[in-house]
């Protein structure tokens, strides 16, 4: 049997790639801010409904200059059910993460605990619209505007998500979009930040660049994380498809919803209101399963399909921060226990309903 992994990356046609990079042979233009960089730039503010938007090299190096841009000090708070992405961004930045609990609904932040981890110190929240299941942003915004703290999320799963038909993207005081090759719309590597306010985002335009204002003034002290122009290609490309790929990806999840829904001890993640989703995972928690988590991980391996363990460790269990730092996982036991049962079954535009068939005749033999 041929191998199934959790995500397969989607491509525009070979012939399509190469009719796009043509143009870079005759003008030799590679990096800052090409021709194509800026076309990209037009395609997604379009797309994704938003004004301020800058390209980064990748998600990570988006987010961690997003929160650079703020000038911050102090503590935030955020989530542990996390890519390592997202805390690695705010320690790298000199701030503290103090870590929030989950919902069990949506696995996002919950926001009726994170009043009562508000100090002097806190200077922002920091949460992720996990699986693309989005945030309860307007509660979010609630808070943050009686405190005067700024929120950024961690968008990296929620590319094309709307609420309510505004792009997720204009939620908060800026959103970082991945464009990883294993995330549901990509450019090989590549990330997007979106802000509210133009200033940021003209300022983040300069962070990007090593703070060049112009060729001669250096006004921060920053860092290289330019995407280049066969990424913004390949981008353009990927964005011609993008609704048929989501469409084609929500006909997987239905078939995921028909065979695993009423299971006893396998739990699904309801749709959420109002929300247009974009499927970029398909997460199954195993709560009092004949089986466990783990079991059925192997039980695929042996099959020759890989599913993965999205989120697991929590972020505030990981080795890097175990000794200097002092997190605990004590004060997010509904994240400890999402971790440990959760498991991220095999989804992607071209994955067949027979596959998924099979995937789930494995899991529920
Ligand atoms: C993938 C991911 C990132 C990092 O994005 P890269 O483009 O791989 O750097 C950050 N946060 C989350 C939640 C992610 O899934």
């Amino acid at each position: 049997m041929e191998r199934i992994n959790v995500t397969k990356s989607s491509m525009p046609t070979y012939e399509e790639y190469c009719e796009e990079i043509k143009s870079l042979w005759e003008t030799r233009w590679l990096s800052n801010r090409g021709d194509k960089h800026k076309k990209f730039e037009r395609d997604l503010q379009k797309y994704l409904g938003v004004e301020n938007l800058a390209l980064f090299a990748n998600g990570h190096v988006a987010l961690e200059v997003a929160i650079d841009a703020f000038d911050l000090k102090g503590e935030v708070i955020t989530t542990p059910y996390t890519h390592c992405s997202t805390t690695h961004s705010i320690v790298r930045n000199g701030l503290t993460p103090v870590f929030c609990d989950i919902n069990e609904d949506d696995y996002t932040i919950d926001v009726n605990k994170i009043e009562e981890l508000i100090t002097d110190k806190t200077c922002a929240i920091v949460a992720t619209h996990v699986y693309g299941y989005v945030c309860d942003v307007y509660k979010l915004n609630e808070i943050a505007k009686k405190h005067g703290l700024k929120v950024i999320y961690d968008a990296a799963h929620a590319f094309g998500v709307k609420i309510n038909g505004v792009g997720i993207g204009n939620f908060g005081d800026a959103s970082m979009f991945s464009c990883h090759a294993t995330k549901v719309f990509h450019t090989i590597e590549g990330g997007i930040t979106t802000f509210n306010d133009v200033n940021v985002c003209d300022k983040v335009n300069q962070l990007i660049n090593f703070g060049f204002v112009n060729h001669e003034t250096v006004a921060y002290v920053s860092t290289n994380a330019r995407m280049n122009e066969y990424e913004a290609v390949m981008g353009i490309c990927n964005l011609r498809h993008i609704d048929d790929e989501i469409a084609k990806r929500k006909a997987v999840a239905q078939r995921y919803v028909d065979r695993l829904s009423n299971v006893k001890g396998i739990k699904l993640i309801k749709e959420q209101e109002g929300v247009t989703q974009n499927y970029s995972y398909y997460p199954v928690f195993f709560d009092g399963y004949k089986k466990n988590r783990n079991q059925i991980q192997e039980e695929l391996e042996k099959e020759n399909i890989f599913a993965r363990k999205y989120f697991y460790p929590l972020t505030n269990e990981l080795d890097c921060y175990k000794e200097k730092y002092g997190f605990s996982v004590k004060n997010t036991p509904i994240a400890k226990k999402t971790a440990d049962n959760v498991l991220t079954l095999p989804m992607y535009a071209d994955l067949s309903l027979e596959d998924v068939d099979r995937i789930c005749d494995i899991i529920l033999r």
